[in-house]
């Protein structure tokens, strides 16, 4: 493979490399925290990135750009990645999303913790730590609790033009803050009563440096701590001291976050100052998220679909989650080809669809086997071939690597062939099957078409030629023949008839829901078409999971839960050109 392309924080880490940022820290310990927290010194070649999810929902297309920019720089750079649960909102988060978001950063191809397959990091294993953080904050002075109601905050905050006003408790000393703040922690008050605030500047340009809320009363069950705490730490506060306790050099998050940046800097020079936390302290990195046409990749919209049904689930194949990505037959590969072409940069962009399809098409392409399928079959009868007779032709398995060999296709009497190639009277160039014509059965013989038979209303139903003897794909009697149509078919007598699913975008709109339009009113109604397909009997035995191309239609996958041994169902990954719109 190619070396990476630099990027802008390519560039960073090199400079911090070169000047050694990292080369001095020593990790001392801090008391109270597990010893997963306090792995190791941090050698001047090594650099640390996290992924962090926060477990509320499936992983979609838009985190797996961030794992792989974040395990990739690991990978690159010889340092290390952790997979860290960001776990501070107790009323969202679940084991069934810590689960899925494991096994979706393996699909791609990663492993954290320098191979320790359980060395998972959560943010709540830190809490009390960052409680810690908070008492020291308030005892310098720099954190104060607020009694105001949330509307009173919100009038007090000001606006982007205004200034902020002070809240009447910003006063109080550190001693009555400390009594107040442990008093939250001892579960006396009511949600909301009281939030422990940063003292930073009300009158700051940035709003988010208006004493932005760092602790808050909430008595609920956390999926880790359980019932431990009634008091937990606000995202901004809480993120930059996981990022501090693990060591990490490079923290890297989207642009959102950019506005943030002063107050990650902020609280994590304080706490080093206070001596809670080594130096140097992490860096964030903003870049821009991945927006992609024809998807929607927010949870709260992704979650909409699956609660009201609008897919069949999380991992229903049109769905932009890794779990549906799989199902739907696109490969890790694929996405991590992706996540190179895409880059990484500042700038917002929107990315077309059809360059994630290009990419999952390359990959499929090198990778996956061919077989033959017949989508929307049509009976082709062999007037002069002996009734129940039975012979093989061979196809490849891969036309690129010969090294795959072939397979045997068993050849008889009646074949099932498209419905589009045959037309009993041709169109302009068309060269397939229609009376009088010679085409090539791929893999088998030239035959000519004489007739067809209809039903009462006039349809086809099947169609009549005459086969050549002499004209068999790999013998010396197949130059003979210069057909120009070249069709695939299988065998009547031998084909496994199965559902087959032909997928396409989950919505017609390039920008879902843009013009303040519902984005579900976007949907497309065609996005699931269920056939019955005649496949080649050697896909009788397909594992679920497996993927093919199907010739002349596009990239196939098993389906992964609807497959029973001996009996697989096929789901259409991409088709073999891009086609939409067209
Ligand atoms: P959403 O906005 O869809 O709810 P999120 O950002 O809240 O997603 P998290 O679980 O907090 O979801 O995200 C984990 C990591 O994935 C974060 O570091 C976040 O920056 C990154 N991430 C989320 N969405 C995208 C995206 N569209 N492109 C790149 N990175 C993303
Ligand atoms: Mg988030
Ligand atoms: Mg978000």
């Amino acid at each position: 493979a190619n070396a990476p392309a630099t990027n802008f924080i390519r560039n960073i880490i090199d400079a911090d490399l070169a000047a050694g940022k990292h080369a001095q820290r020593h990790w001392s310990g801090q008391p109270g925290l597990a010893k997963q927290q306090l792995d190791g010194e941090l050698d001047a070649a090594k650099i640390r990135t996290r992924f962090p999810p926060e477990p509320n929902g499936y992983l979609h297309f838009g985190h797996a750009k961030s794992i792989c920019l974040n395990f990739g720089l690991a990978r690159d750079y010889g340092g290390r990645c952790h997979l860290r649960f960001d776990d501070t909102n107790p009323e969202k988060e679940e084991k069934e999303y810590v689960d899925s978001i494991v096994d979706a950063v393996r699909w791609l191809g990663f492993s954290w913790g320098d191979g320790d397959e359980t060395n998972l990091y959560y943010a709540s294993n830190y809490f009390d730590w960052m409680v810690a953080c908070a008492e020291y904050l308030i005892e310098a002075g720099l954190a104060y609790v607020d009694s105001q109601n949330a509307e009173e905050m919100r009038a007090n905050r000001g606006t982007l033009t205004e200034a902020g006003k002070d809240s009447p408790y910003r006063s109080r000393t550190p001693e009555e803050n400390l009594e107040l703040f442990r008093r939250m922690q001892s579960g006396e008050f009511a949600d909301g009563a009281h939030i422990l605030r940063a003292k930073i500047d009300m009158a700051s340009p940035n709003i988010n440096l208006r004493d932005p809320a760092i602790y808050r009363i909430r008595h609920a069950t956390h999926h880790n701590t359980g019932d431990k705490w009634c008091v937990y730490p606000m995202y901004t506060f809480a993120h930059p001291i996981e990022d501090a306790l693990e060591n990490i050099t490079h923290s890297i998050c989207t642009l959102e976050f950019e506005d943030q940046r002063p107050f990650y800097d902020w609280l994590l020079d304080h706490l080093a100052a206070g001596g809670l936390l080594q130096r140097p302290v992490p860096q964030q990195i903003e870049f821009s998220r991945l927006n992609l046409t024809y998807v929607v990749l927010s949870k709260r919209k992704l979650i909409q679909l699956v609660e009201e049904k609008h897919v069949s689930g999380w991992d229903d194949p049109r769905m932009p989650t890794l779990v549906g990505a799989r199902r739907r037959g696109y490969t890790p590969d694929g996405f991590h080809l992706f996540a190179e072409r895409i880059g990484v940069s500042k700038a917002d962009s929107l990315i077309d669809y059809a360059l994630f399809e290009d990419c999952m098409r390359e990959v499929l392409n090198e990778t996956a086997e061919r077989r033959v399928a017949v989508l929307d079959p049509l009976k082709l009868i062999i007037d002069n071939y002996p009734e129940g007779a039975r012979e093989d032709c061979f196809a490849p398995n891969h036309p690129l690597k010969p090294e795959l060999g072939k397979r045997a296709m068993p050849f008889g009497r009646e074949l099932w062939i498209e419905r589009e190639d045959f037309m009993e009277t041709p169109s302009k160039g068309y060269h397939r099957l229609y009376p009088g014509n010679m085409a090539r059965l791929r893999y088998g013989f030239v035959v000519k078409c004489v007739g067809c038979d209809k039903d009462a209303d006039g349809k086809v139903v099947a169609v009549h030629c005459e086969y050549m003897p002499d004209s068999k794909s790999g013998t010396p009697g197949a130059d003979n023949y210069k057909v120009k149509g070249n069709l695939h078919w299988v065998s009547a007598a031998d084909a496994y008839p199965t559902e087959v699913r032909l997928y396409d975008r989950l919505f017609s709109n390039p920008a879902p829901g843009s013009g303040g339009r519902d984005f579900l009113d976007d949907l497309n109604p065609h996005s699931i078409e269920r056939i019955t397909a005649q496949l080649e009997p050697a896909l009788k035995s397909a594992k679920p999971d497996e993927r093919f191309q199907f010739e002349r239609h596009g990239y196939f996958v098993a389906d992964r839960v609807d497959s029973k041994d001996g009996a697989p169902v096929f789901n259409r990954t991409v088709t073999l050109k891009d086609s939409w719109g067209k």
